[in-house]
């Protein structure tokens, strides 16, 4: 059996997406700055694709940037509120622990232009309260930015309630909800959100391309400096094909999108009661608040990358955490902000499955995935010493 389990890294493409990009690749291959009939079918196409996104969030179709992904957005997204925070003298920023390293290491490098980060902590259950954000609130905060749903643990954070709350305070709210397109509701408006990143390769688009909502009346500061394209707020020939996919792969996700993520809930919760059968194994995160398809677990006396490795050999794709801190030895920082010991956070996996996934595939995770951790134990000296009481157990049996 191959099975693909690690969609929150990527996705693969849908025949819809590519089939929606193969013309502008081919003979509608204009540059939609051009004055020309080739230029300006590319400028219409920009312009349709830019309606159905923005129909998509509930936007206007100016309020939208096109980037180069989520982490161009993200990092848009806090340049801009920076440059407004400094012109009033706001210089204080609250975000998450648990945030993308794209919102992280931006939030580091206001902090040498003489910024303060407030970075709230998640807890055991991976969800801020919107209790946490009142309180760290203060007259100088010029941003709030938290993540819709977690990349690695997929708890949802409830982005309405702090929506609202930062609009009665006069504070602008940005969510990274790379994940959590076309998997929760996104409605701009009526979630009180300022700003608004989303990366296509998350649900089934090409990789490289990704948008920024921006809210009318907010001004954005470019990041990347040429030409007047996306009325100045970002340089560069649009890259149209990427755009055309970004916009069917959204249409098509967003179709009957509870009933999908319904199945894909049931999917997920077969696999998480199949894994708590793993004794010294924990859950990451709230069991209910999390993305349709995400399961994290961490196994007591498992290295994650040996797993992984075993699950390649029999057929499975899955992760430790994120794709981005994979091949580095430190924990994942996601899980030491749950609380989760060094030791413990070692032992990860992250199945991230996808919309097609089957009953038959989930049953053959759950036996994969017992089966190599029981034999990653039997050749672990601390699962050893856990056993012989030489070391005591951080988990439960
Ligand atoms: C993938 C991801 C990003 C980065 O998006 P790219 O398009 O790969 O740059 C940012 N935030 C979250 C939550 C993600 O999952």
């Amino acid at each position: 059996m191959k099975i693909y389990a690690d969609n929150a890294a990527t996705t693969k493409m849908s025949k819809r997406a590519i089939d929606a990009m193969l013309p502008f690749m081919g003979t509608l291959y204009g540059n939609a700055s051009s004055l020309h009939t080739d230029g300006q079918r590319a400028a219409e196409a920009l312009l349709s694709a830019r309606e159905r996104i923005a129909g998509r969030l509930g936007c206007e179709p100016s309020e939208i940037i096109f980037t180069s992904g989520g982490s161009e957005a993200d990092t848009q997204a806090l340049m801009s509120a920076a440059a407004l925070g400094e012109r009033h003298n706001k210089k204080h920023i609250i975000s998450t622990t648990f945030e993308h390293h794209a919102i992280l290491h931006t939030l580091e490098a206001l902090e040498k232009r003489g910024f303060e980060v407030t970075l709230l902590p998640v807890g055991e259950s991976g969800i801020v309260s919107v209790e946490q954000v009142e309180a760290a609130i203060r007259p100088d905060t010029c941003l709030v930015t938290i993540m819709y749903a977690n990349n690695e643990i997929g708890t949802i954070q409830p982005v309405a309630d702090i929506g609202r709350l930062c609009r009665e305070k006069g504070v602008l709210f940005h969510t990274d909800s790379v994940q959590a397109v076309g998997h929760l509701a996104i409605d701009v408006k009526e979630q009180c959100i300022d700003m608004l990143s989303l990366s296509a390769h998350k649900f089934h688009g090409p990789k490289g391309i990704g948008a920024l909502y921006v809210r009318k009346g907010i001004q954005p500061v470019s990041v990347i400096y040429g030409g007047g394209q996306e009325r100045g707020k970002r340089a560069g020939t649009e890259n149209i094909p990427a755009i055309m996919a970004m916009a069917e792969a959204l249409d098509e996700i967003c179709e009957n999108m509870e009933e999908k993520a319904a199945r894909l809930s049931e999917m997920r919760d077969r696999l998480i009661r199949g894994l708590n059968r793993i004794p010294h194994g924990v859950l990451n995160g709230d069991a209910l608040r999390r993305l349709p398809g995400n399961v994290s677990f961490c196994f007591e006396g498992v290295e994650g990358e040996a797993l992984l490795l075993y699950l390649d050999d029999k057929g499975i794709s899955a992760s430790s955490g994120s794709a981005c801190t994979s091949g580095s030895l430190d924990p994942s920082h996601v899980l030491l902000a749950l609380g989760r010991p060094h030791e413990i956070a070692h032992g990860s996996l992250r199945l991230s499955l996808g919309e097609e996934i089957t009953r038959e595939e989930v049953d053959y995770m759950i036996d994969t995935v017992t089966e190599v951790v029981e034999k990653l134990r039997s050749m672990s000296p601390v699962w050893r010493d856990l056993q012989s009481g030489n070391r005591a157990y951080m988990t439960e049996a």
